[in-house]
């Protein structure tokens, strides 16, 4: 591109963030071999979707999104572990970023005012330092020009939770969160985001939460995975 850019590049390799090796100067985010290997979700409408009505059985929400499936034992899988676990902050904004860029066509930000990760399991994030929905939603909040704001907040969790197994303890999250929305914020259009939809429970939860503060607000969600 230019002297500064290849210098940039030098010193601080731009790597893929599925597969980490060093990207060609043409390449975004994603190096070709993985572009092509990205499972992407097909999403025909924000207004219907197979996630979208997941999360219907929840709470009335407008839009849903969602990028790829999320499988098992694939590069696309390791993303979301690679944010939890090992990725640090840089990565999870990197791919927030790369989110909103690849569904850029699908005009999000053209219906949000605002942008509000999915809180983590208090005693995880500390573990790690940071959430990586927040990191999620920082990325696609600077390509999408929209603020990033922690609206909801998850209560302690119970006792009895330690006897779930971790996907039902993820799934019982009814009246998990409450949201606390300032005056500036009601009536505003809220776009979710978090890294995996499963049952729709946890976005649809959160949904619930943040209507309870505001009745007038305009929900929507984005999820960087959509586990089948
Ligand atoms: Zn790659």
């Amino acid at each position: 591109m230019n002297l500064l850019h290849d210098l940039y590049n030098i010193l601080l390799p731009r790597k893929c963030v599925v597969c980490q090796n060093t990207l060609e100067p043409k390449e975004q985010y994603l190096c070709a071999a993985c572009s092509v290997q990205l499972p992407r979700y097909p999403i025909q409408s924000i207004e219907d979707n197979e996630p979208l009505r997941k999360v219907w059985n929840f709470a009335p929400i407008q839009y849903g999104a969602t990028l790829f499936y999320y499988r098992h034992q694939s590069d696309f899988h390791n993303i979301i572990i690679k944010i939890k676990y090992y990725g640090g902050a840089e990565l999870g904004i990197k791919i927030g970023e790369w989110a909103a860029i690849e569904t850029s066509h699908l005009q999000l930000a053209e219906k949000t005012d605002v942008i509000v990760p999915v809180p983590s399991d208090r005693k995880r994030e500390r573990k790690r330092g940071y959430n990586q929905a927040e990191l999620i939603a920082i990325g696609m909040g600077k390509i999408m020009h929209r603020p990033v704001k922690n609206l909801l907040t998850r209560k302690g969790t119970g006792t009895s939770q330690t006897k779930l197994g971790q996907t039902a303890r993820r799934e019982n999250t009814t009246g998990k969160y409450e949201a606390h929305i300032p005056l500036s914020w009601k009536g505003k259009s809220i776009l979710l985001v978090d890294d995996v939809l499963t049952t729709g429970a946890t976005i649809g939860n959160c949904a619930q939460a943040l209507l309870a503060a505001d009745p007038e607000a305009k929900i929507s969600f984005f999820s960087l995975a959509f586990n089948t």
